[in-house]
């Protein structure tokens, strides 16, 4: 089947035309995304009412670009995916409006993606991962344990608390004034710092439950910056290290922790660890969990990175999988500013199929 997939949950304005074969086995065709950094730099972060203007102003023609990069013309596709939540809500309404449009325009079903399903099942199109899997999905939004059991089968082991991971590195970056969006920055004035000049917390750790929690660590790095103000090159690149380092290591642990239960709940099981989300470009916890997963007996799975932060080729896949077992949604289907993915009504239902 060929499906268009159009995303615009949050400032990525994005489509992609994705294959699907008998097999399961999935190609891209196009996957065109239009971030919206210079829209909301000004700002230190993204303003919902700009990102979902600059969806209305763009979508039409990043869909246009996909359809024309895969060769195809609209009335090609077998269906049309879009999120439908969770994210922004005007944004998401502009993509999924357009989906219903496109839909009833072209006589086509349309299929509603839970963008977290987007994420969680990209490393099925890179990778071929069979199910069960277990996801780490560490984005601007989410941070997140998932077991994937099956096509909109999902059940959450842990989540933050308070902040994401990409948030508190956004955060942190804002703080130490190293612009937005602060996750790269960070990671790169780190390199030239001592990750062991601050001991900052790791929060939670001692805790057995799979929970994060990132907002004291983004305090104990902003009391450590006032203390030290004015802040040297040096002092700077320091605070990101130390940063990282705790980061990397409630990462690590909390792996670990995920993958024992994994092993415990699935014995004899081949055990698969897929990250996901943008903070999955980092390296410092990259390699972190390449330690975690060689321990454990793991084969760690990281997407490019392309496809790890928000893209249209993600939602056109995980579509394209619903498609397979049957799905699709009706042209009133709700868009949904909040959607966990550990819903019932995530599943492919029986009649459906
Ligand atoms: P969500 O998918 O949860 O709705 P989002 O769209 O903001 O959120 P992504 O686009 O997947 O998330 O990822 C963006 C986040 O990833 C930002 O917070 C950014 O700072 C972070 N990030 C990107 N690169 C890195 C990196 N190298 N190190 C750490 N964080 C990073
Ligand atoms: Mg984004
Ligand atoms: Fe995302």
């Amino acid at each position: 089947a060929i499906i268009l997939g159009i995303e615009t949950s949050c400032d990525e304005t994005a489509a992609a035309i994705v294959m699907r074969d008998q097999s399961g086995k999935g190609v891209i065709r196009s996957n065109v995304v239009r971030s919206q950094l210079d829209e909301h730099a000004a700002f230190g972060g993204v303003v919902p009412e700009l990102a979902a203007r600059a969806h209305v102003t763009y979508l039409d023609h990043i869909i246009a670009q996909a359809c024309r990069e895969a060769g195809i013309q609209l009335s090609d596709v077998d269906a049309i995916a879009a999120t439908a939540g969770p994210g922004l809500i005007g944004g998401v309404l502009v993509g999924l409006t357009t989906a219903k449009a496109l839909a009833a325009a072209l006589d086509k079903p349309l299929i509603a993606v839970n963008h977290l399903e987007g994420h969680a099942l990209t490393a099925r199109l890179t990778d071929g991962v069979q199910f069960p899997y277990l996801m780490l999905l560490v984005s601007g939004g989410h941070s997140q344990f998932v077991l994937v059991r099956g096509v909109g089968d999902y059940e959450r082991w842990g989540t933050t608390i308070d902040d994401a991971l990409g948030e508190a590195f956004d955060k942190v970056a804002k703080l130490l004034t190293l612009g937005h969006p602060g996750g790269p920055a960070v990671e790169a004035i780190a390199k030239s710092g001592d990750p062991k000049r601050f001991k900052f917390p790791r929060p939670l750790l001692r805790e057995a439950r799979l929970d994060f929690s990132f907002s004291g660590l983004k305090t104990a790095v902003r009391l450590q910056a006032e203390a030290l103000a004015p802040l040297s090159d040096q002092d700077v690149a320091d605070i990101a290290a130390s940063f990282q380092a705790a980061v990397a290591d409630v990462i690590a642990v909390r792996s670990r922790q995920a993958l024992e239960r994994f092993a415990a709940e699935f014995p004899g099981q081949e055990m698969r660890l897929v990250v996901a989300g943008g903070v999955a470009a980092n390296q410092a916890i990259g390699t972190a969990l390449k330690a975690v997963c060689a321990t454990a007996g793991a084969t760690l799975v990281v997407p490019p990175i392309a496809l790890c932060t928000d893209n249209g080729a993600m939602i056109a896949w995980a579509g394209a999988e619903r498609y397979a077992l049957g799905a699709h949604d009706d042209l009133n289907f709700v868009a949904r500013p909040r959607w966990p993915l550990d819903l019932d009504d995530m599943k492919v239902s029986a009649d459906a199929a």
